[in-house]
């Protein structure tokens, strides 16, 4: 495939997302009546209907629910059908600041499938170049860590609380993490884990929405939405400071058991 058409692919599937159905109509779509008196004076245009194909006249089933469901419908992040659609949304996002500096998105890893989600805080240097979460130094940690309870790491959905990278590796601000959570929660939304790990502060409290520190979070089992949650360090923070390796083993394995229950 020349990259033309790869790239002319790519817009489209990010227009349908972003909820641009009009683009790929053909012209020849019927225009509904819509002046007071006409035959249908409610009928809403095909393009406008989430969900509705071209040409083709809405039916009661094409129309999205009433009421607030409308609002999920038209959000092209709740539309996300899979984890690559919920990456090519991310691809093209510039929602926050951290579009401006960033090589690559990360938009996080691992199969539809996966049991266990780690959430990390944001892309660091290799992260950003390679487009992969948890591929530096700290990513090698946590393939260890993952080892060490059975889990190959190609199991596991890892990602990040942030999708790009906050320049010289800051912490996420409130209105990076708050524009970027959504993309997190539909992930959690299509992955289904049994089990969720936050590695660190900001994946705990950005999940839990508390500002509680990681101390009083560990050792107590949360949930996030009826999933339980499992906080331990973050693997860069083990790096600095390996007495803390110990009570994330701990941890960790309080995940293994709650995937094995
Ligand atoms: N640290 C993180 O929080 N995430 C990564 O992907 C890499 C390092
Ligand atoms: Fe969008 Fe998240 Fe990247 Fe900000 S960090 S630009 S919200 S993907």
């Amino acid at each position: 495939m020349s990259d033309s058409r790869a790239l002319a692919i790519e817009y489209l599937k990010q227009q349908r997302l972003l909820g641009g159905d009009a683009v790929i109509l053909p012209t020849s779509s019927p225009t509904p009546d819509l002046r007071p008196g006409s035959e249908n004076p409610t009928a809403i245009p095909a393009a406008l209907t989430p969900g509705a194909s071209p040409g083709k006249t809405p039916t009661a089933s094409d129309l999205p629910p009433a009421g607030l469901a409308d609002l999920f419908a038209a959000d092209p992040i709740q539309r996300a059908a899979s984890l690559q659609d919920v990456a090519t949304l991310v691809a093209a996002c510039r929602k926050c600041k951290l579009c401006e500096a960033r090589t690559n998105t990360v938009p996080g890893e691992g199969p539809a499938t996966a049991r266990l989600v780690v959430i990390g805080e944001g892309p660091g240097r290799t992260e950003d170049e390679t487009g992969r979460p948890f591929v530096g130094r700290a990513g090698e940690l946590l393939t260890k860590i993952l080892e060490a309870i059975k889990l190959p790491r190609d199991q596991v959905f890892i990602c990040n609380v942030v999708k790009c990278r906050p320049p010289e590796n800051r912490l996420p601000q409130y209105d990076e993490i708050a524009a970027c959570l959504p993309y997190l929660y539909r992930q959690i939304e299509l992955v289904k884990p049994k089990v969720i790990l936050a590695m660190g502060g900001t994946a705990a409290q950005s999940l839990l929405n508390t500002k509680q520190s990681l101390g009083a979070l560990r050792n107590h089992v949360h949930r996030f939405r009826g999933t339980p949650v499992v906080v331990t360090y973050h693997p860069a923070a083990l790096l600095r400071n390996p007495n803390w390796k110990r009570p994330t083993w701990d941890d960790v394995r309080i995940a293994a058991r709650l995937l094995d229950n």
